[in-house]
């Protein structure tokens, strides 16, 4: 237990500072986790949105501000093996600047952050789905040594902690170490990802109701190869849930 005094003088010694800007931040931010301005940045995606894969539709002032809920471009032309994906906010400014910081940086703080954004948007997930179990997208095992860690297992244990939904670590594999997605043409990708995962714990899926989750939703290639697999392994439903989502 650390004395009010003790605190004070630890506090001015070693101000706290916001994970995410490095600001010091005031006194009545004291305690929070990332300063008000990093929280004001951060943009939640709201409705309307593509229903399938959670695309925000920016209504313009031409269609009279109006809200529409139909599919988008991508999603009607290409196969899509989850139900829908769901995502807290956008993948831009402070929360782009967390993940990486958590991600490359190794500042585990921030996993609170993100099992705030996240709760609230399982919420809204679950309002359709019952969920059985949480599958975390894996990193192939060169990607896990470099980095020391799988930032979608921490993000699963998080939720586990908070919901008490299961997760399962192993359920699925990467036995392919790919390139980054995002330096490759569509078709590329779809090739770049043929086998690069394989279900090994066919047990905790099968007949289930599976939430994949990831940090950031880019193209959407990676968590649909997951779904297909996992889906072909015998899951019921297969829903994904991410911090943010790239545009
Ligand atoms: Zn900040
Ligand atoms: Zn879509």
């Amino acid at each position: 237990m650390v004395s009010s005094s003790f605190r004070w003088l630890l506090d001015l010694i070693f101000p706290p500072r916001c994970p995410i800007c490095q600001t010091i931040v005031s006194a009545s931010e004291n305690g929070r986790i990332i300063c008000s301005a990093c929280k004001k940045d951060i943009k939640p995606i709201q409705s309307p949105y593509c229903p399938r894969c959670g695309l925000p539709y920016y209504p313009s002032e031409e269609d009279g501000g109006e809200e529409k809920s139909h599919l988008c471009g991508s999603c009607l032309q290409e196969q899509r093996y989850f139900e829908i994906h769901r995502t807290c906010a956008l993948y831009e400014g402070a929360l782009k600047e967390a993940i990486h910081r958590f991600k490359y940086g190794g500042v585990f703080s921030l996993v609170r952050i993100f099992g705030d954004l996240l709760q609230s948007t399982l919420t809204t997930l679950t309002q359709d789905y019952s969920v059985d179990v949480m599958v975390p997208v894996p990193l192939h095992i060169r990607r896990l040594r470099e980095r020391g860690f799988n930032q979608a297992l921490l993000l699963a244990k998080e939720l586990n902690t908070r919901t008490g939904i299961p997760y399962a670590e192993r359920a699925l594999k990467k036995v392919k170490d790919t390139p980054v997605q995002i330096t490759l043409k569509k078709k590329e990708r779809k090739k770049n990802l043929k086998g690069a995962f394989q279900v090994k714990d066919h047990e905790t899926i099968q007949g289930k109701t599976v939430v994949l989750m990831d940090d950031v939703y880019t193209t959407g290639a990676t968590v649909n190869e997951c779904s297909r697999i996992l889906l072909e392994a015998g899951a019921d439903r297969v829903a994904v849930l991410t911090v943010a989502r790239a545009l």
